[in-house]
Order: structure tokens, then sequence, then C-alpha cells
């Protein structure tokens, strides 16, 4: 393999990770110092590494040193960093039109973006869609359009679920801290039953969704809820995968009772999982999809897919927003949904599942702190506990992180108690990137 990848627009990144300091390195301590003076503690960063340049599956920082990203900017740059073909389309994007707001003037390439969205979630009926800025935007512009077409309020979600920063979405959450604590008076209306997890409830997917169904039915009424919002496989909750039959179950309880079942696929879609939806897996078919991250290859874009006549349930003028469906956004999206299809990128994700879990596995029988291996495609998760007690371990997960930074590999933490490492690596990540990184993680667990 050559030492470089060369992009036209951009110096040369390596292919393979390199440590030349410390990691942070001097040049990004220097803009940590720089950046505590002004930007808000609010935010914060899981590794304080300044970023320069990136791409394919390799960041290049401030000081040289090139980190080997399994985190993808949590599932955002799935086809891979600085990708070719959707840098190429931004650019001629920005040049022709950078704004006209499609609620004043519109454009094609929203139109575009929506065709493809139709196309490519599941189900065949007419759909609709709306395009938005973020996720949080998505999951509240679903829930709005849910409780218009129903003249329903309640909106259901799952234990250990994650659906954004805004108010409504930090109600929709399952972890307070750091996400909501402080931050209330929250939105109303929003229940919480019980998910299925498998590893931890012992429960069939039939026994799970008896347990959801009947939580909701007694605590709230199916009568009133609005719509059903879940995860595919919950993210943030650490790629949580729920057993066969839970999900077609939840969905044809909420077909049956009028409820709008909403599939949260802003981390589990566009190709990830070896799917254009997870979803898929499933044999779902949502009344609403809503995508983001992955979508546009890093641009800020999110959309809301769904049947026709939910969707058209919103007044005009009800939905929208000044950016949403930018112009230079949508031209990187329709790029992405090409190189899934011209690159067959889905069988890129179930090769990556491919390395990545039997690898996993041998390791963990040989390091019992690794309770589980789950995941599909390209997102691939262990969860660790104490293999006496079985007490979640988010201490071996903070080393095992710490540990692989040092060494030039980004690794991702999830899980309500943070006791779970997820890698949700881009597509274009090679195997042997996949190697190398499992054996800085394999060094990482010896050392633990
Ligand atoms: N839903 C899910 C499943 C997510 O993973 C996220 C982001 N991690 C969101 C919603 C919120 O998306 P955003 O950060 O773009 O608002």
């Amino acid at each position: 393999m050559s030492d470089t990848l060369t992009s036209p627009t951009l110096a040369p990144v390596p292919t393979m990770r390199r440590v030349v300091t410390a990691i942070p390195g001097p040049k990004s301590a220097q803009l940590e110092e720089r950046r505590r003076a002004v930007v808000s503690t609010g935010v914060s960063s899981a590794l304080p590494v300044y970023i320069a340049r990136a791409h394919g599956a390799i960041l290049v920082d401030v000081d040289d040193n090139a980190l080997l990203d399994l985190g993808g900017g949590i599932g955002v740059t799935t086809i891979g960093h600085t990708d070719d073909a959707v840098v190429a389309a931004a650019r001629e994007q920005l040049g022709d039109v950078t704004h006209t707001l499609f609620t004043i003037t519109p454009y094609e390439e929203y139109i575009r973006v929506a065709e493809l969205l139709a196309e490519h979630t599941p189900g065949d009926f007419a759909k609709k869609t709306v395009l938005v800025n973020s996720g949080a935007e998505a999951v509240e512009n679903g829930v709005k359009i849910a409780r218009k077409y129903t003249g329903r309020s309640g909106v259901a979600v799952l234990e250990h679920a994650y659906h954004g920063r805004t108010n409504l979405t930090m109600a929709m959450n399952f972890k307070a801290m750091p996400y909501s604590l402080g931050f209330g008076p929250f939105a109303g209306d929003v229940y919480r039953a019980p998910n299925s997890y498998p590893l931890h409830d012992g429960l069939t997917g039939e026994q799970a969704a008896a347990r959801t169904i009947a939580y909701l039915e007694k605590t709230v009424g199916a009568a009133d809820l609005a719509c059903l919002v879940v995860e595919p496989i919950q993210g943030e909750g650490g790629f949580i995968v729920p057993a066969a039959g839970y999900l077609p179950a939840l969905q044809e309880w909420c077909t049956a009772h009028g409820i709008v079942f909403i599939a949260d696929e802003i981390q589990s879609g566009m190709a990830r999982t070896g799917r254009y939806f997870a979803s898929e897996h499933f044999g779902l078919v949502p009344d609403l999809v809503l995508s983001a991250k992955g979508i546009a290859g890093g641009l800020p874009l999110a959309g809301v897919t769904g049947r026709a006549e939910i969707m058209d349930a919103a007044q005009p003028g009800g939905l929208g927003g000044t950016f949403g469906g930018n112009p230079v956004a949508c031209a990187a999206a329709i790029a992405v949904f090409e190189r899934i299809e011209s690159d067959d990128l889905l069988a890129e994700a179930t090769r990556i599942e491919g390395v990545l879990v039997p690898a996993l596995r041998e390791l963990q029988a040989r390091f019992p702190v690794i309770r589980e291996v789950r995941g599909i495609g390209a997102m691939i998760a262990i969860e660790l506990a104490d293999p006496e007690t079985g007490a979640p371990n988010a201490a071996a997960v903070g080393s095992l992180v710490a540990y692989a930074a040092q060494q030039g590999v980004l690794l991702l933490s999830a899980g309500t108690y943070g006791n779970v490492l997820r890698m949700l690596p881009s597509l274009a990540i090679t195997d042997e990137q996949l190697h190398d990184a499992l054996g800085v993680l394999e060094s990482g667990l010896a050392a633990l």
C-alpha cells in the first residue's frame, strides 16, 4: 500500500497511524488553552487533539500525528473523511448557489435528496420528506408531524434511548447526566418504556415487546400516543441490538392503535449496518424514518421521510427553517448516495463486521472483562463488566480509550453506564487499518 493518499484538494494524508508527539501534542495543548478562555465548558471534547486534515479513516492533527479514526465523528463520515466525490460536489455547489432558503426560492438538489430518501427508506408507498439541519431537529419534526397527523400528544420512547439536546429531545433521552441535568423544565407527555436488552433482561423479543406494550398501555394508554420513537439499534445506549421479533411486535401494536412508528436511524442509518437503514435487518417498515449524521458525508443535513399522508398533515409553512436542506449539504448528500451505489459500499459495512466480530470474539475468549460483542455491519461494540460481580466496568472502557489514543487510535465509549466501547469506522477503512486498531485494543486489554 502506498504511504500516502493524494486528494486533489488537500495535502497528502497518510494511510496508517503515525504518532510523533505525546497525545495531545504541544500545538494541541496550546489550542486547548485558547479554547478554555472562549469556548463554553458545556462543550467538551473526548480527545482534545486538534485536527488539521483528514482523509478516509485517518485524522491528522496540528502536531502531525495521524490518528486511525474508529469513531467517524460519531458515525458521520460513513463513506470516509473528505471523500473525493463529496468534496467535489460540495465545492461545485458552493460556487453555483450557497443559499437561497428552500421556503423562499427552491432548488433542484433538495428535491433530488427527497427522491433518494423515498427510494432508499423501507416501504413501497408514496413518501415525502422535510430536510433540516441536525438529528435532534429531525426528531423534533418527526414528533411534530406525528402529533399533527394523529391529533394526539403522547410520545413514547425506550430506556437507554438518545435523541438529542433540544428541549423536547432532552426529555426523550434516558441519561440525565450530562444531557439534561439542570436544563429543565422539559417538554411533557413523553413516556419512557422498558426496551429489549438481551444481555441484561434475558427476554425473547416477544416477551420484551409484551413488557414494553403493557407498560405503555398502563401508564399512558395507546389512544393518547401520537408516536413511538425507536432507534432500531440504540446508539449512545451502547449499540444495543434488540431480541429478534421485538421491533416488529412494537410496530404491529403501533399500527393496530394508530400510533405513528418512527425509526430514529440517525446513527444506524445511511449504509452503516450494510443496509441503507438498519430497520431492514428487522423487517420493519416505519411510518417515518429519521436520517442525519452520515447522510451528507460530514455536512450538516438531516431529514424526516415517511408516508405521504402523514408528512402532508403539516400545514404549509409549518415545517422548515432558514438553513434546512442547504444546497451545499444536499449536493454532498447526492454524492454520498451515488458513492454507496456505484462502489457497493453496503458490502463494505459487511466486510468490516467480518473482520471485527471474529477478532473481538477471540479477544472475549481471552479477556473475560468483555461481557458481550454485538452489533451489525460497521456498528460494532463490546460491553465490559467486572468478571466477578458483573458490574458495569466504565473504568476499563476509560483506560482502553485513553490507551488507544496514546497509540493513535480513536475509539469512543458509549452506554448508559459508560461501559461500552463502540466502533463505527468509515466504510473506507481497510482491513489492514482494522487489524492495526485491533492489535492496539489487544495490548490495551493486556495492560488493564
Ligand atoms: N438520535 C440519535 C440516534 C443519535 O445518535 C443522535 C446523535 N448522537 C441524535 C439523535 C441527535 O443528533 P444531532 O446530534 O445531529 O442533533
